[in-house]
């Protein structure tokens, strides 16, 4: 059993990062300058809603600035406070490290229950907490860009947007100060989905490793695999998605905040999600058994458990009863350093979310990039490609009629090969690129060092290490 008493969010954090540079050889001082979160700002600013002026509470925490601009979302919600998003800024610090994106960590977050206000009152809150970000820096193409999190999506990154090109009307890269934005207003394709897509070629990843599949003490591929699924929102949606509609798992639970629909035979996620878009919660589809109780769901026997909804839903408390032989968090955060320690004792693979969630800052990347280089990928190569293609492929059909040899190219073939690649595709192959390589470098440290015997670990070793040798090129 473990040693310790269940641990806040940003204990857990730091309990984690402990282990890990326990086993390092950083130089004096070092390991307590990355640990420590740098800033965190802190702003109450009121705005005039239906009649009367409302209080908010904000926060942007600077974790490392060892590249920058520093990134990471902002999450609005009334859990939101000052060790949470720490918490969340040194994740970012480690994720962004670990999948080679050039910044460093940050994380903003709005105390409000964003179901509370209307349309209107939320642009207004989010414009007036931008501007206390924005004269201040702390949203900035070079210095700080945000991007989305719980409770945001693109439509609040294009509000935070235009704030930035109001109050900067001479910035040609202001669109680069905040990511996820809608595709019409300066946001790149696929990055809606990046989150979820990220988990799926993490999957797939990991399940090309024979040995891995092993050590989780599961066999074969994805396909047919059982998966419980927490949190239907932008992450768990679409990884569940995704895994189900074209890798052949079986969703056999959902859990949501209202209960969790079982179904053994696979759940439809498309109309599950239209449901709770229609009804706001899971209760009464048609479809499944429905349990009031859904953390109990978390127990239930699968193979993959995917947590894609927030901090410490996996504690001391339920990790015993844990049946998932492999899990992999798509939330960050959801299991506790306690849990983590439970769930390692009994033998359970965790494809740790500094890793398996780094989808989203990793097109948020491909994004900031485009933006700055105010074109958009593939313009300049894509009928390039197709032409070069097609004279391939018009080669080879006049050879065979030539020789009389008989080959034909299949329609469908000819289809795929000859169309070039587009903003979308390309988005696509750098994403699954970017996940294959940082699962390597996170197995070939769990795998080459015998004292290393998890993949959280692996991935600390490797992200500190990153973070380390840019301190040590800036000379500290
Ligand atoms: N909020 C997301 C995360 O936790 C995305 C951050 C970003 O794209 O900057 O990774």
């Amino acid at each position: 059993m473990a040693s310790i008493k269940e641990p806040s969010f940003r204990d857990s954090v730091d309990l984690m990062f402990s282990r890990a540079v326990a086993l390092m050889d950083l130089p004096p001082g070092l390991e307590e300058k990355i640990r420590v979160c740098n800033a965190t700002y802190t702003v109450r600013f009121g705005v005039r809603l239906r009649g009367q002026i409302h209080t908010f509470t904000g926060y942007r925490s600077v974790h490392s600035e060892h590249m920058e601009p520093v990134k990471g979302g902002i999450r609005y919600a009334m859990g939101v406070n000052q060790d949470e998003v720490e918490a969340l800024a040194a994740l970012m610090t480690y994720k962004c490290a670990l999948v080679d994106a050039p910044f460093g960590g940050s994380k903003g977050g709005l105390r409000i229950d964003p179901r509370e206000w209307d349309t209107d009152e939320l642009e207004r809150i989010t414009r007036r907490f931008a501007y206390e970000l924005i004269k201040r820096d702390l949203i900035h193409p070079s210095q700080n860009v945000p991007a989305p999190d719980m409770g945001t999506g693109e439509r609040e990154m294009a509000w935070i947007a235009d704030q930035y090109k109001r109050m900067n009307t001479t910035d040609i890269n202001s669109r680069a100060c905040v990511t996820g934005k809608p595709v019409n207003a300066g946001g790149i394709q696929g990055r809606t989905e990046a989150t979820g897509r990220g988990v799926q070629y993490a999957l797939q990843e990991f399940f090309r490793h024979p040995e891995d599949i092993k050590a989780a003490n599961l066999g074969g591929s994805l396909d047919g695999k059982k998966v419980i699924v927490q949190g239907l929102g932008n992450v768990g949606y679409h990884a569940a998605k995704f895994l189900s509609e074209e890798d052949g798992c079986l969703i056999t639970a959902i859990v949501e905040h209202d209960g969790a629909l079982i179904d053994e035979k696979g759940i439809n996620v498309e109309a599950v999600r239209n449901w709770i878009g229609k009804h706001g919660g899971v209760s009464g589809y048609p479809h499944g058994k429905y349990v009031e109780n859904g953390a109990s769901v978390l127990e239930n026997a699968c193979d993959i458990l995917i947590p894609a909804a927030m901090e410490g839903v996996i504690h001391m408390g339920n990790a015993a009863n844990i049946q998932a032989p492999l899990i992999i968090e798509a939330a960050n955060g959801p299991v506790t350093a306690g849990a983590d320690e439970i769930l390692r004792e009994k033998g359970c693979v965790i494809i740790p979310d500094m890793f398996a969630n780094a989808g989203g800052v990793t097109v948020s990347y491909f994004e900031w990039v485009k933006n700055l280089s105010h074109i958009r990928f593939g313009r300049m190569g894509r009928r390039q490609e197709e032409a070069r293609h097609q004279l391939l492929v018009d080669e080879l059909e006049q050879l065979s009629a030539d020789k009389e040899l008989g080959w034909t190219l299949t329609p469908g073939f000819k289809k795929q090969y000859l169309r070039g690649a587009g903003e979308l595709e390309l988005v696509r192959s750098g994403l699954d690129d970017t996940m294959r390589a940082a699962y390597q470098s996170m197995r070939e440290t769990w795998h080459g060092r015998e004292d290393v015997t998890d993949l959280r670990t692996a991935a600390y070793l490797v992200s500190i290490g990153k973070v380390a040798s840019s301190y040590r090129a800036l000379g500290l």
